[in-house]
């Protein structure tokens, strides 16, 4: 994204709103680039309030009508979108890959993933069941069911355009609320695809819609009164912001922000696996991923046995494109991203660490925002470097001399979305997995993140809430649970005289 002016031949990406695709009324929009390349793809439109007003008032009148919808049959329309995807696939994956930059098959494994949310939201049918006990006293019975929250927001990242809206919006919809979106400003391009095919389900006119824009949405999302749930996921200081924010306003609220993942290496790895496994955590997507490992803290030997093989295979990686076959690592989101992670390496060099890999000339096209994967070893647990998000291609190493000192380096960062430990020994796991204060744990496996069938379940810094996203928490997170205790006096005599008074 840059704010510079496009072709007049560029697209003006449309809002979908009460179940049309709909200009925006706002007359500010920012180019959207294709990271490997500089080429500008569409431009999307800075929102307004008046437009988010427009989606919100659509998804409140729609909301009764969509109640009414059998749960059976709201659970039919999830099989239909799930097989619109399915038949969409690869369209939703190339645009990924044009947009966000990640490598095609990262991209495919990605949409796979947001197919998966639709199966899991398939079964609202069974897991918004309600629970009953009879006679909680003499001839009373008590129940809870669920009902829907009623309009929910979500605001979405960059870093995942095709999944991360589908960790709410099937649920949403499953469960009866009605729901708006907004993507991220830098990579809108992938929702478009997935509203064509919302768009082709012929929901009632309001279910679903799309606003386009930027921190104006977001604003009139947590303060609009006609909204009663919002999911974000971004930055932990906006995540922050959207909770304090939303919660002021009396809305349900989950935020899910930043992270600093570590990878522990046990002596007795299988090096090779370990190897494997780091590699996609530290490099897979550049980076950019709030589960991308950012730290391994290598624990005694483990240290030497490691890092000749890792940094040959990180030296192995190419670099480029993500279209083109053969390419590991592409470009990160922007010109302006590839130049703070530089100085996030600059940095980390003047405190002291050691560059034993370094990506910062990489020779790549020189129009796209190319960093090359790094590794800086000798990183001290207080140094930024260690502490802090970089958000790209970029591992640290901490040498530590027993698993005890690992912990207390996991356990002293303010974030605790996931970590993994690599290992074949059960009792080091068992340690491990009881100890840190991380809430997602990979074992001998990169990057943990969850299933849809399971919450994704960050602690500390990268999650604010009480409801994950995805998972049995969906549910949670998207109804009301209404508890009804009752009992009736009359001997049933109007429904035949068989009931005979005790
Ligand atoms: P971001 O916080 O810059 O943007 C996220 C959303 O917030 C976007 O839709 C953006 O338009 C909006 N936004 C940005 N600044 C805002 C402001 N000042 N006021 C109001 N709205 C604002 O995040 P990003 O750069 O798009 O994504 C990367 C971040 O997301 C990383 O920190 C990453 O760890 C995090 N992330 C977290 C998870 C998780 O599950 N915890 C998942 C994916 C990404």
């Amino acid at each position: 994204m840059h704010a510079t002016t496009a072709t007049p031949a560029t697209r003006l990406l449309d809002n979908y709103i009460a179940g049309r695709f709909t200009p925006a009324a706002a007359s500010d929009a920012l180019d959207v680039t294709n990271p490997a390349t500089g080429a500008v793809l569409a431009r999307v439109p800075l929102s307004s309030a008046a437009d988010l007003d427009a989606a919100v008032r659509a998804a409140r009148e729609a909301l009764p009508a969509w109640r009414a919808v059998s749960v059976i049959e709201r659970g039919r329309r999830l099989f239909a979108l799930r097989q619109g995807l399915d038949a969409r696939r690869e369209d939703l994956a190339r645009s990924v890959t044009t947009e966000m930059g990640k490598t095609l098959d990262d991209a495919r494994a990605e949409v796979a993933r947001m197919v998966e949310m639709v199966e899991c939201a398939c079964a609202i049918p069974t897991t918004m069941q309600g629970r009953v006990l009879e006679d909680v006293a003499r001839n009373v019975d008590a129940e809870t069911v669920r009902q829907p929250v009623g309009v929910c927001a979500a605001i979405v990242p960059f870093n995942f355009p095709a999944m991360v809206p589908f960790w709410f919006l099937p649920f949403a919809i499953g469960c009866g609320n009605t729901f708006v979106l907004k993507p991220s400003e830098q990579v809108p391009l992938t929702q478009q695809i997935a509203f064509e095919v919302l768009d082709s389900l012929e929901l009632p006119p309001g279910v679903v819609n799309l606003v386009n824009g930027g921190r104006e949405v977001v604003e009139g999302i947590l303060d609009h009164p006609g909204i009663d749930a919002v999911s974000f996921v971004g930055s932990a200081p906006v995540a922050r912001l959207v909770y304090e924010r939303a919660a002021k306003a009396g809305k349900r609220v989950q935020a899910l922000g930043g992270a600093k993942n570590h990878m522990v290496v046990m002596p007795d790895a299988v090096i090779d696996e370990t190897v494997k496994g780091i590699l996609g955590s530290a490099f897979g997507a550049a980076g950019q991923r709030c589960m991308a490992g950012s730290v391994v803290v290598t624990v005694g030997e483990a240290h030497d046995r490691l890092l000749p093989p890792l940094c040959r295979a990180t030296e192995a990686l190419r670099v480029g494109d993500g279209l083109e076959e053969g390419n590991d690592v592409g470009p990160v989101i922007s010109g302006a991203a590839r130049d703070r992670i530089r100085t996030w390496i600059d940095e980390g060099v003047k405190a002291g660490a050691q560059l034993a890999v370094d990506g910062r000339d990489v020779g790549a096209d020189p129009g796209g925002s190319y960093l090359g994967p790094t590794i800086l070893d000798n990183v001290a647990p207080e140094m930024d470097i260690a502490r802090e998000e970089v958000f790209g291609p970029v591992l640290s190493v901490i040498r530590v001399a027993t698993l005890d000192e690992a912990i207390e380096v996991v356990n002293g960062t303010r974030f605790g979305n996931g970590t993994s430990i690599f290992t074949e020994s059960g009792a080091a796991v068992r340690r491990y997995r009881h100890e840190v204060e991380v809430g997602m744990v990979g074992v001998n496996i990169g990057v943990a993140a969850p299933v849809a069938f399971f919450p994704f379940s960050g602690w500390k810094d990268s999650f604010l809430g009480d409801l994950h996203a995805h998972g049995p928490d969906a549910v949670e997170f998207y109804t009301r649970k209404k508890t009804i205790t009752s009992r009736f006096f009359s001997t049933g005599q109007g429904s035949g005289g068989y009931f005979v008074e005790r």
